[in-house]
């Protein structure tokens, strides 16, 4: 078929009908060029519909294959010119698309938020490994309020991008208790009008009123190591939500330093100038703790009998105390404190099991916990997040030597005694536990390195050591350097610090011990010493059970060595032996099914869902 023909009889006869065109636009018409610009026109308008209609999807191929074809000076203009910008940009942002699906993609795998891009934003916030793209759990089910800085503390929102998903939900009903008890800390919080009428009864001589009052508090102040500090604390926040109570706690050197604020809008801290001061001096003897006030007769736990309570109690529940001062575990005991303003609990043990063997507080517990051994989990997870310093220093040692390995193994070792548990024996231990465990693999003493050689980062294990000692990594390390591991997996060991010794209460080296119980908790598989809070804390962080390392007596190898935990929880290490619902002492390791006696401290008590 002539097409020039047909198409200049078509001009013609518009002519003929009296149409408007100019002669030359006749000739425009009339041109190859006109023609390739009317297809683009419309292949343009065809496209700004779609997208105005939301149907656009995939870049407009087809009108451009069309104009290209169609015309071969345009073909030339389009991807020469303007055209081939708009390609490009096309194409650019099918790359981000594909980038960010593919980042969603590494999320969604939960690996490690470095893999996924480079931190975008300035050096400070970069370091920290804030990248802006959040976890997809970023509120932990909503155990986490929603609505705070995100920058002022990273780890709060983001530390979702590196651990891995609990596996743990928290109970609707623990959420709804979290958000009653945020609203109840705003409204008490120091300095709020409600604070300042609560205050009065720290004066001396000040009494309990009739009625009840409106904000009770619950005091706590740092004691022991880093390790028990917070288990002490999440169980005094834990007897507060029960008790409705607002938790307040003493700074103490560092705290402030080592976490945010876990409470929206507020503050958790003491502030300065609070009437007591000199937290030290509460001890076991000081004449308002409660055992004291109950044998004192200042206080009286017999309803019929009973007196009013003085306004502030000291609640004394350090490993060393005594059966009275025990009796805060008991029903009754509790509707005497219940009237108390002003509960000051001292304590270096994680006493949550303790607060489960009464009877009045179990089944709100068991509402707020349906699966009993991840207390520590959700409230380690709810109460502390470290601080941007601490969250740098975690994500860049992250970054630097776990975040490509196939596989992360952490390894805590805590020495009690050297003596007991002399170097060379607990580095026989560890390697043997791992070894037997399957936690590390086999050298492969027939194999050659090149044999072994391998590309695949599914096969690199990166262990971390946590320690205050040095010389056990070398001695991982130098198991693996003349023979590779068999099966041709590549291990690497690396050691944060070696601190030599205790410093708790120096602000840098507490720093370095929170961040190291964080970075355990990062890892896949953890193995922790008995006995050890530091240890605790990593695994109830990570949701991981550990094997446990068990102690050493008088440096004889334990037997076994070591042993998978059967829960999460911490160890009660000195419980309450005064039974409430016997009312003598006895063994609250047999009292309800929940709780049993714990493998790696024997005269300690742990909730367990299995035994
Ligand atoms: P526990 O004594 O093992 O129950 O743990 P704590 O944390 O309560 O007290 C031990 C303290 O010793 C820690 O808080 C640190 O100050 C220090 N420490 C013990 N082990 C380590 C370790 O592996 N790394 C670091 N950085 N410090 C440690």
């Amino acid at each position: 078929m002539d097409l020039e023909g047909a198409r200049k009889r078509a001009v013609l006869r518009g002519l003929e009908a009296g149409g408007a065109l100019s002669p030359p636009a006749a000739a425009i018409v009339g041109t190859r060029a006109f023609r390739s610009r009317w297809v683009v026109a419309a292949c343009v308008t065809l496209l700004g519909f779609s997208v105005v209609c939301g149907l656009y999807r995939s870049p407009p191929a087809l009108p451009l294959i069309t104009a290209a074809v169609y015309s071969g000076s345009l073909r030339h203009q389009l991807l020469a010119g303007d055209g081939w910008v708009w390609q490009r940009q096309q194409r650019t942002g099918d790359d981000e698309k594909l980038q960010r699906r593919q980042q969603q993609r590494l999320i969604d795998d939960g690996l490690p938020q470095q893999r996924r891009q480079q931190p975008p934003v300035d050096g400070d916030v970069a370091s920290n490994g804030f990248s802006g793209v959040p976890p997809r759990d970023k509120y932990l089910g909503g155990l986490l309020a929603a609505g705070f800085d995100e920058r002022s503390c990273l780890s709060r929102y983001y530390s979702g991008v590196y651990r891995k998903p609990s596996p743990y939900k928290p109970s609707r009903y623990l959420v709804q208790k979290l958000r009653t008890y945020e609203e109840r800390h705003r409204r008490c919080a120091p300095h709020t009008a409600a604070y300042n009428r609560t205050l009065p009864f720290l004066k001396a001589g000040a009494s309990v009123p009739e009625e009840e009052v409106e904000c009770k508090y619950a005091l706590w102040t740092p004691w022991s190591g880093l390790g028990n500090r917070i288990l002490t604390l999440a169980s005094t926040f834990l007897y507060a939500l029960l008790t409705d109570r607002v938790l307040l706690i003493d700074p103490g050197k560092d705290m402030p330093g080592l976490f945010c604020e876990p409470f929206r809008d507020t503050t958790w801290l003491l502030p300065p100038g609070f009437p007591i001061s000199d937290f030290e001096a509460f001890y076991r003897s000081h004449p308002q703790s409660y055992a004291n006030l109950l044998k004192s007769e200042k206080i009286s736990n017999d309803g019929a009998r009973g007196k009013a309570p003085p306004p502030f109690v000291y609640i004394h529940l350090g490993d060393d105390y005594q059966t009275e001062d025990m009796y805060f575990f008991c029903e009754k005991d509790q509707a005497v404190l219940r009237k108390v303003p002003w509960l000051f609990l001292r304590s270096d043990l994680y006493f949550v099991p303790g607060l489960f063997l009464n009877q009045e507080f179990e089944p709100e517990l068991s509402r707020m916990f349906p699966e009993k051994e991840t207390v520590f989990h959700h409230l380690g997870r709810y109460l502390f997040h470290p601080t941007n310093k601490v969250w740098g220093m975690i994500t860049t040692y992250y970054r630097a030597y776990m975040a490509a390995a196939g596989e992360r193994l952490g390894i805590q070792i805590r020495v009690f005694s050297a003596e007991d548990s002399p170097f060379e024996l607990v580095s026989e231990q560890v390697i043997n536990c791992t070894l037997k465990e399957k936690l590390l693999p086999e050298v492969d003493g027939d194999a050659s390195i090149i044999d072994s050689m391998t590309d695949d980062p599914k096969m690199t294990k990166t262990v971390l050591i946590t320690s205050l000692h040095s010389g056990y990594a070398e001695k991982v390390k130098d198991m693996y350097w003349e023979h590779p591991a068999a099966g041709g997996v590549v291990v690497s060991v690396h050691q944060p610090t070696h601190e030599e010794r205790q410093q708790t209460d120096d602000a840098g080296h507490d720093a370095k011990a929170w961040a190291e119980m964080n970075l355990l908790s990062l890892a896949d598989v953890l193995v922790t010493s008995a006995w050890s809070t530091f240890g605790y804390v990593a695994q109830g962080l990570g949701g991981i059970r550990p094997w446990v390392l068990f102690r050493a007596v008088k440096g004889v190898m334990p037997d076994p060595i070591c042993e998978r935990e059967a829960s999460l929880e911490p160890c009660y290490h000195a419980p309450t032996t005064y039974v409430c619902r016997e009312k003598k002492d006895g063994d609250n390791g047999n009292v309800v099914h929940f709780i049993t006696r714990c493998r790696d401290a024997t005269s300690g008590i742990k909730l367990v869902d299995r035994r």
